[in-house]
């Protein structure tokens, strides 16, 4: 039987506990920040391997791979929303621009311990918090018939500092996205979630579709959530890490409509609005997931699960 990290030490904090062995074990290195990490070879050649898998199924849909940078534009931030709607996760990138004379105040604010930050200014770039948002204004215009499928990976950040190791403020993301017609994002995101839990059951992660809602900020945000929700926009593959407690998401599929590719002037063939759908693996969760369940020594691993992972 699989028994969860924590179910023996229910009494502590499970989440603190899972945290203090990957760290003693060598796994993850801890910074002065919560939920920020230094990935040893080991962890990262799980994460390595699990970009494969994806990238295997990836493949077989013909995609187009696109490894992206952990920063976007600040015009793709502005143009989909997202301050409206996560205020709270978002984190900016500030440069400073200033003179000679600006520099030695900024040096004097650094020594002193002051505030230095007040002398920024923000830069063009906000940093990056789901993959695929860096896609949509990189496709232009008019999709062909069946539309397209895209591989999109590369690491994001959301500001939710917290002694969960599953809960990082910088982690991996790869997800497999469709842009096309309203139906067919529909079936990309359903087939899509299918072909993941059969990936995470071949890792010895049994995970069930649960239907979520996304954190939307406030009491705007509350009204957001419950039509997600309700119209069963985003489900996510949950799985069990810690004893006792709610399981974690582990892959997300989420049905956008056309708020993605609107902005964007992204059309189907027939020239409508184009809709987007994606399945978004969260890399280092399913790493964590994998050393919470089959232990802390991959070459310990069920042979079955190594088999999968290294084919
Ligand atoms: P979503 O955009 O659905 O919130 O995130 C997609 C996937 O990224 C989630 O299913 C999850 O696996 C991963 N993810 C989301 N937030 C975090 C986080 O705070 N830490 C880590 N490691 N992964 C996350
Ligand atoms: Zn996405």
């Amino acid at each position: 039987m699989i028994v969860p990290v924590g179910e023996d030490a229910a009494a502590g904090d499970p989440h603190q506990e899972l945290h203090d062995r990957l760290v003693e074990a060598g796994l993850l290195f801890s910074t002065p920040v919560q939920g920020l990490y230094g990935r040893s070879e080991t962890y990262q050649g799980v994460v390595r391997a699990i970009d494969a898998m994806v990238h295997r199924w990836a493949l077989e849909l013909a995609a187009t791979t696109i490894h992206v940078p952990p920063v976007i534009a600040r015009s793709t931030f502005d143009a989909t929303n997202y301050l409206q709607s996560f205020p709270d996760l978002m984190g900016s990138v500030h440069i400073f621009r200033g003179t000679d004379r600006e520099h030695a105040e900024l040096v004097r604010r650094v020594e002193a311990g002051g505030d230095w930050q007040a002398l920024l200014e923000p830069g063009e770039v906000v940093l990056s918090s789901a993959a695929c948002h860096a896609l949509y204004p990189m496709i232009g215009g008019r999709l062909p018939a069946g539309g397209r499928v895209f591989e999109v990976s590369g690491l994001c950040f959301r500001h939710e500092p917290s002694t969960d190791p599953a809960r990082m403020q910088s982690f991996g993301m790869h997800e497999v996205v469709f842009v096309g017609d309203p139906d067919g994002a529909q079936r990309h995101r359903d087939r899509g979630l299918e072909v993941a839990l059969g990936l995470l059951g071949d890792l010895g992660l049994e995970a069930e579709p649960v239907p979520a809602n996304d954190p939307f900020f406030g009491r705007l945000g509350t009204a957001l959530a419950t039509s997600q929700l309700e119209e069963e926009l985003k489900l996510e593959a949950v799985t069990p890490i810690f004893a006792g407690r709610d399981r974690t998401a582990i892959v997300s599929g989420n049905c956008h409509r056309d708020h993605f590719a609107q902005p964007f002037g992204i059309e189907s063939d027939t020239g409508e609005p184009a809709h987007s759908a994606c399945v978004a693996f969260g890399v280092d969760r399913i790493t964590i997931a994998l050393f919470a369940r089959h232990g802390l020594e991959p070459a310990s691993w069920p042979d079955e699960v190594t088999a999968a992972l290294f084919p």
